[in-house]
């Protein structure tokens, strides 16, 4: 067989000639429309990687972006990661000092901004490389102002009049495309540093029917920031399988979310439950249906059944899916099997609501306490391990390296588990958030995902208190929904009777107007303890 590297920027040379007048539809602020194609795309793509040669930007070289999804976010994945560099996504919504810390870090020697991002730059300034290029990610005529940076340049004008083809290099595929931190809720974010051949690989197996699903007739709308995790590998999927794309930029609530669904007709988009569950409740609230969504993609943190069930009221699928940065990060999908055709509806929500099986290529383990393999019976819980061609080896520029990554080839998630015989994996807990009680586990999740059944309930989180009998029990959080009155305590309690053990009901009851959460919309459990 002919030995031929599996490179990204095959992906947009293939969208451009296959599918060059498909449509890449960016919503800007103020509900600005940017309507480009793939051939534009693919176009505009060779046009960064020229500047980025005239910049002298070797292989290998780090390029940041602060941005939203857009069509010149999408072109930084190609132009920069197919011309051989590495295209560096940054979380807007660090804190400014872990923005600084990464920056420095992975020793970015330019960042691609969004000009609301520009007054956040201006305060990092002195903790920025000294020769790093900042380019703006707007017209000619609407770069703005800045002391700070005086050498301002913006996107467009960066790439006006280069040639509009490029001879994309022919690289070893393992040759690094983009770099990504985990938003690390402990220590320092850790990078992960992907390559063209795991990107391309991860994209394919994000396509199958059983994974995120996406097919060439699909309007696909990546809700899912591009600064997380590739976006779930979809800006490479979606050119590759040939989908419209629709990128909604910084307006995620439910009423800009539904416009522009029924306006681009987009019938299938992917995110985290939490904004599900604003699109949702807006919906609810509308009586409406969507025009043309089909389904949807979730994953993140674990999407609560009930939500699963209000979406399916909308007349939209759900495919729950389970990943990580370093896992690039699908692993697992919920899909159904043949035997499961005629599961009655309560059955096979419960299936959805799992985190799912493993794709092909990725192999997991469930283990115990004693090292050994748990049995396969979807009850005994362990810790959950990986491997395979999309998972990452080690931390980039790590001093040490992580024990995570064992010796023996595995690595560790984090992540306690239970897996049953089909290979259905339900995540119990964090290994750092499960609550030890008297010698058992009580999951946090299973409490939370139970607790916004109610339906006064919103937001729910439970984290463990220190008890001088049972080691730690549970404690819930809630937030009541708008304009609703929260439930008492007893309520709350009586309302876990007959869905979990008695000894697991969370002890205390707290309602909060809100609960904090990290940069990418999971609930910041070492914050809520410290409300404790
Ligand atoms: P970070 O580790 O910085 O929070 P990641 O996005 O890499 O960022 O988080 C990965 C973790 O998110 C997983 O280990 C798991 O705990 C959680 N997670 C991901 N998808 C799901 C899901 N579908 N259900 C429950 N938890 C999930």
């Amino acid at each position: 067989m002919m030995d031929v590297p599996l490179l990204v920027s095959s992906i947009i040379r293939h969208a451009a000639r296959y599918h060059g007048d498909t449509e890449v539809v960016s919503a800007g602020e103020g509900g600005r429309v940017t309507r480009k194609t793939y051939d534009d795309v693919a176009r505009r793509s060779a046009q960064l990687a020229h500047a980025l040669d005239e910049w002298g930007m070797v292989e290998g070289d780090r390029i940041a972006t602060l941005a939203w999804n857009s069509n010149r976010h999408l072109e930084l994945y190609f132009g920069v990661g197919g011309s051989g560099r590495v295209c560096h996504t940054i979380n807007p919504r660090l804190f400014p000092e872990q923005i600084a810390y990464i920056v420095a870090h992975a020793e970015d020697r330019a960042l691609f901004v969004e000009p609301m991002f520009l007054p956040l730059l201006e305060k990092l300034k002195e903790d920025l490389p000294k020769a790093i290029r900042i380019v703006v990610l707007c017209e000619a005529g609407d770069l703005p102002h800045s002391d700070a940076f005086p050498d301002l340049i913006a996107y467009e004008d960066l790439i006006a009049g280069r040639p509009e083809d490029y001879d994309w290099p022919e690289l070893d595929e393992n040759t690094a495309c983009s770099l990504c931190y985990t938003s690390g809720t402990t220590g320092n974010p850790k990078g992960v540093l992907y390559s063209h051949r795991s990107s391309v690989l991860h994209a394919m197996a994000i396509g199958w029917v059983d994974a995120i699903g996406l097919s060439g007739s699909d309007c696909a709308c990546l809700v899912v920031p591009m600064f997380h995790v590739n976006a779930w590998g979809l800006p490479y999927a979606c050119p590759m399988m040939g989908a419209k794309m629709v990128m909604p930029g910084p307006n995620l609530d439910g009423a800009s979310l539904r416009r522009l669904f029924d306006e681009e007709g987009v019938t299938m988009s992917a995110g985290v439950p939490t904004i599900w569950m604003g699109l949702t409740a807006h919906m609810e609230d509308e009586g409406a249906l969507f025009r043309t969504l089909e389904r949807v993609a979730v994953g993140g943190s674990a999407m609560p059944a009930p939500l699963i069930e209000r979406m399916n009221a909308l007349g939209v699928a759900v495919r729950h899916a389970w990943g990580m940065t370093e896992t690039s990060p699908v692993g697992l999908a919920s899909a159904p099997k043949p035997k499961h055709r005629d599961l009655s509806k309560e059955h096979r929500l419960a299936l959805t609501a799992l985190q799912g099986r493993p794709l092909f290529g990725m192999d997991f383990r469930v283990e115990g306490g004693d090292g050994e393999e748990v049995a396969r019976d979807g009850k005994a819980y362990g810790a959950l391990l990986v491997r395979g061609p999309w998972v990452a080896q080690r931390y980039f520029g790590a001093d040490s390296d992580s024990p995570a990554f064992r010796e023996d080839g595995w690595f560790e998630t984090g992540d306690v588990v239970t897996m049953d015989a089909d290979g259905y994996v339900k995540i119990v807990d964090r290994t750092k958030d499960v609550i030890k009680s008297g010698g058992e586990w009580i999951s946090s999740i299973e409490l939370e995902n139970i607790a916004t059944g109610h339906p006064a309930v919103k937001e729910a989180a439970v984290v463990a208190r220190h008890d001088e009998k049972w080691g730690e029990r549970p404690v819930l959080f809630i937030v009541p929904k708008a304009g609703g009155e929260a439930p008492g305590a007893e309520e709350m309690r009586a309302f876990y009777e007959g869905k979990v053990a008695g000894w697991c009901v969370p002890d205390d009851v707290r309602v909060v107007d809100d609960l904090p959460h990290t940069a990418t919309g999971k609930l910041r459990k070492t914050d809520i303890r410290n409300m404790l």
